[in-house]
């Protein structure tokens, strides 16, 4: 006789195992079965990992900046296998941290593939058990999309590029979205020769266009060699290395290649479809506002669902859905204002509307923009400039995007988020007073508008 559970979850990431320990907080009887490691991706090979080795490769930029503040250092060197073991160790107190969080709420957690065998009926594919379920979540993340090339079996993605042996001297990394820049700029701290080639005219698609003009010219001012209007057609063995050919390009000799252009909804073979849950034309689970599928008592939130592929925005999801199906209090996760980063160096900060969104939605729109030289490369031969952008409706005066690209902007943007998610207008960002010496105090000090259509910085 098959166990019977209030919940079962499928996938133990960031939306599902939040779903599970509040679900049962709520007096839920909860299972989850997760087919790898705990924690998904945020946590094992995406957000976490990525962050660390951000973290490592800033200090190329404190050595280069020390001696302008009066430091002598000594020669440094970096060891990929010292940095990676820490960060390995890390993730695994991490993942312990997870599973603990779901024992301790008296979740079961289950080691094993899980599939929707009928409706209300999960088989776990590591011991053959079924499970009763009144209620589903489908919480199965999303994976890197694979190109049909040849040679597309000798890349790796940025599932792989964690745990690389050893870092190669030269690396192409193919995409222009977060993921690639993120790793181009790491990786070329780190000693690596990076080539980005990217099939569009400038990295960072729907990002705020000064934003993107920004870092593509601090990315190129870093020594990362950027090739825009190319894809990469075939990979083969070249020698003892790799030879990338390109639409449009001259071939690309190199050690490793990267493919980061894009990921998809990880839909497939849970059995979906054979209980009626939709998907759509990508593979991601059709859901409305509150995560239901369109199959009665299963839900879907996270990078599953393609709606806004964040961490934070997938615990919400399953926050809200726990809440609404077994605490009594219905809510939703709030799409509209997510502050977000991108961990490139410099980095970006961004939230609301970019300047070209918010001249399609309104008619009278003002932009102020600064540029200046952060006081941290004030006393060295750095030349690079932050960047920090409000979009404003002349109309309103309200604050409709913020958009940061230096250091700490990460930082920063979570605090504007608010800002922007309470309504505030121009006039309270001015009535603020600013924080000296800073650079976010450029967010409270920018009295003139510089906008008129067609006037970015790059034009
Ligand atoms: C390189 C990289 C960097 C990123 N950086 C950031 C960042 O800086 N900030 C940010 O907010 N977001 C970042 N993200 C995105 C973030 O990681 C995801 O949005 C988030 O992890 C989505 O959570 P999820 O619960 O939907 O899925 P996941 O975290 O992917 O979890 C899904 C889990 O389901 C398991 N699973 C799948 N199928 C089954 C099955 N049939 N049975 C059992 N288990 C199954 C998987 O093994 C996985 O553990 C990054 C992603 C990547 C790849």
């Amino acid at each position: 006789m098959p166990e019977s559970f209030d919940l079962v979850v499928i996938g133990g990431g960031s939306g599902g195992v939040r779903a599970a320990r509040i679900a049962a907080g709520h007096g839920a009887k909860v299972a989850l079965a997760e087919e790898d490691r705990y924690g998904g991706t945020c946590v094992i090979r995406g957000c976490v990992p990525k962050k660390l080795l951000v973290l490592a490769s800033r200090f190329a930029d404190e050595f280069e900046r020390a001696p302008g503040f009066g430091w002598r250092v000594g020669e440094a060197s970096f060891e990929w296998p010292a940095l990676r073991a820490a960060k390995d160790r890390e993730l695994g107190r991490l993942e312990a941290v997870y599973r603990d969080g779901l024992l301790r709420a008296g979740v079961r957690a289950i080691d094993s593939r899980a599939v929707l065998e009928a409706p209300g009926v999960v088989r776990l594919l590591a011991t053959g058990e079924s499970l009763r379920a009144a209620h589903v979540l489908v919480a199965t993340g999303g994976r890197p999309v694979l190109p049909d090339i040849p040679g597309v079996e000798l890349a790796i993605t940025s599932n792989e590029v964690f745990d690389l042996p050893a870092l190669p001297a030269r690396m192409v990394i193919e995409g222009g979205g977060f993921i690639a820049v993120e790793f181009a700029c790491l990786l070329q701290r780190l000693g690596v020769q990076v080539t980005l080639v990217y099939r569009g005219d400038l990295v960072l698609r729907r990002f705020d266009d000064d934003l993107r003009r920004h870092l593509d010219a601090a990315m190129r001012e870093a020594g990362i060699a950027i090739r825009t209007g190319e894809t990469i057609d075939a990979i083969e063995r070249y020698g003892g290395a790799l030879r990338v050919s390109t639409g449009g390009g001259s071939p690309i000799d190199t050690d490793q290649v990267m493919l980061a252009v894009g990921r998809v909804p990880n839909s497939r073979g849970v059995g979906l479809e054979a209980v009626g849950v939709e998907l759509d034309e990508r593979g991601a689970v059709r859901v409305t506002a509150d995560s239901r599928t369109t199959a009665a008592d299963i839900w879907a939130v996270g990078d599953v669902t393609d709606r806004l592929a964040l961490t934070p925005v997938a615990i919400r999801e399953g926050h809200a859905f726990a809440d609404t199906v077994f605490g009594g209090t219905p809510w939703v996760c709030d799409h509209e204002n997510v502050p977000m980063a991108v961990f490139s160096t410099p980095e970006i900060g961004t939230v609301g509307l970019t300047e070209a969104q918010a001249r399609e939605r309104f008619t009278n729109v003002d932009v102020y923009r600064s540029r200046f030289r952060p006081m941290s490369n004030a006393l060295s031969a750095r030349v690079e400039r932050m960047l920090v952008k409000l979009v404003v409706d002349r109309d309103s005066d309200r604050v409709l995007g913020a958009h940061l690209c230096g250091p700490d902007a990460a930082e920063m943007i979570q605090l504007a988020g608010i800002a922007l998610k309470m309504g505030a207008t121009k006039r309270q960002f001015d009535h603020t007073v600013a924080v000296h010496p800073t650079a976010a105090e450029e967010l409270v000090t920018m009295r003139e508008p510089v906008a008129a259509v067609g006037r970015g910085l790059g034009a």
